[in-house]
């Protein structure tokens, strides 16, 4: 480590509340699917910002839509329209195929703003304040309150009990279980259509299907967050377009400003005429013209350059490979995921996931952990079938360099 980057890190960790414990690797800035720290190294990058860096980086059409509007302005506040704002609006509901959207600044904000506008539309029904929301166990959506509230990790919750209330938790493709929290105070079931920080468990289609009939027949509203699992990623613009239904309302975030930070929330026209109403939400920066020109530009090179296909035609490749590693180790249990979102399961009694992660850094790949016992794959979605056989050539070292 280079004087320059030990200096950075100590200063860093001086001042920071310390709420991460980081790895000791100062990122300098990327190209394509490769990221550089300080000390000149090169990493294959597998993690891409956790699912943020769906272009890769150093896109030049992405700089030079930013660049620009930055040159103009950054922020107008939501008093006034800019064309940013109107231009993202339009691409992100035909990509989402949801007609109406309201723009946040991160994943909680939009999970925030989904929770609000499920409340409002059972509120504005019966006028009552007693309604609840089925949630999964093993889901993650957020740190913020509403969005910690439907997290399925009481090791995440409890220190900062109590939570908003009227949540229950259902077993996550498990119908019986969603079916039997059911009542007529249910306003809202909000799930990840793959679960992402619990370990890569993609929704069941069966499960998904019959959640999707419940809530037809009593109006309850489904919530998908699609905030790690959308943008492509699942190999569709949307991992439910995937399942054959549609949510009600939708999240996302992460990819969706290719490394600008963007949230959203999506309703459909149902929500969208009987909920929120002007002075019920808001946001200073939700929707501000530099966000907006980063949605804008990924979803106009998304289409340009085909990424969605590009995701479709590795992925398949990726699993393949993943799945022989796993079968040619004994301390590897399972390959799961959809898409270029992908885990492999570890046996923690024989080997750690933590560990290999940090054989992996060292070997120059970029990778993090899900769960207690998954590493997951999140690459950026321009990856090929040659970067998939380096990952794996690296993955292999880092298992050989850590035996517990
Ligand atoms: C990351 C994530 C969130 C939270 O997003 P932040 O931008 O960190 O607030 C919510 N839901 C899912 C599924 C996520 O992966």
């Amino acid at each position: 480590m280079n004087m320059n980057t030990k200096t950075i890190i100590d200063e860093a960790e001086e001042h920071l509340l310390h709420t991460y414990n980081r790895y000791p690797v100062v990122f300098d800035h990327g190209e394509g699917v490769r990221l550089y720290d300080t000390d000149g190294k090169e990493y294959l990058d597998f993690c891409a910002g956790i699912a943020v860096y769906a272009l890769g980086y150093g896109n030049k059409r992405f700089e030079e839509a930013l660049s620009e509007q930055i040159r103009k302005i950054t922020h107008t506040s939501n008093y006034y329209y800019s064309e940013p704002l109107a231009g993202a609006s339009a691409a992100l509901t035909a990509a989402a195929a949801l007609p109406k959207v309201f723009f946040v600044n991160s994943g909680a904000e939009a999970v925030e703003g989904a929770v609000k506008a499920a409340r409002k539309y059972a509120y504005l029904k019966d006028r009552k304040c007693d309604h609840e929301i089925i949630a999964m166990e093993n889901s993650f959506h957020g740190r913020t309150f509403g969005a910690l509230s439907v997290t399925g990790n009481s090791h995440y919750r409890e220190p900062f009990e109590p939570m908003i209330g009227n949540v229950r938790f259902a077993r996550f493709n498990d119908y019986e279980s969603v079916e039997r929290l059911v009542n007529d105070r249910t306003c809202a079931i909000i799930m990840e259509t793959v679960q992402g920080e619990g370990g890569i468990y993609p929704a069941d289609r069966d499960f998904i299907t019959k959640v999707r009939k419940l809530c037809d027949d009593r109006d309850i509203l489904l919530i998908l967050d699609e905030i790690q699992c959308g943008m492509g990623r699942s190999g569709s613009m949307f991992a439910y377009m995937q399942y054959g239904v549609k949510p009600d309302i939708m999240t996302c975030a992460k990819a969706i400003g290719g490394g600008i930070p963007v949230g959203a929330f999506l309703v459909n026209e149902k929500v969208a005429a009987a909920s929120l109403v002007p002075g019920d939400h808001g946001t200073t920066f939700g929707g501000n013209p530099l966000s907006c020109a980063a949605v804008k530009s990924v979803l106009e090179i998304f289409e340009e350059d085909r990424i969605i296909e590009n995701a479709a035609k590795v992925a398949p490749y990726l699993e393949k490979r993943l799945r022989d590693v796993v079968a040619s180790h004994d301390f590897l249990l399972q390959e799961r995921g959809l898409g270029l979102m992908r885990g492999i399961v570890f046996d923690t009694d024989k080997k750690s996931p933590a560990d290999v992660v940090k054989a992996a850094l060292s070997n120059g790949l970029v990778l993090i952990t899900a769960g207690s016992n998954v590493i997951r794959f999140l690459p950026p979605l321009i990856i090929s079938k040659q970067d998939v056989d380096e990952m794996i050539d690296k993955l292999e070292a880092s298992f050989a360099e850590q035996t517990c």
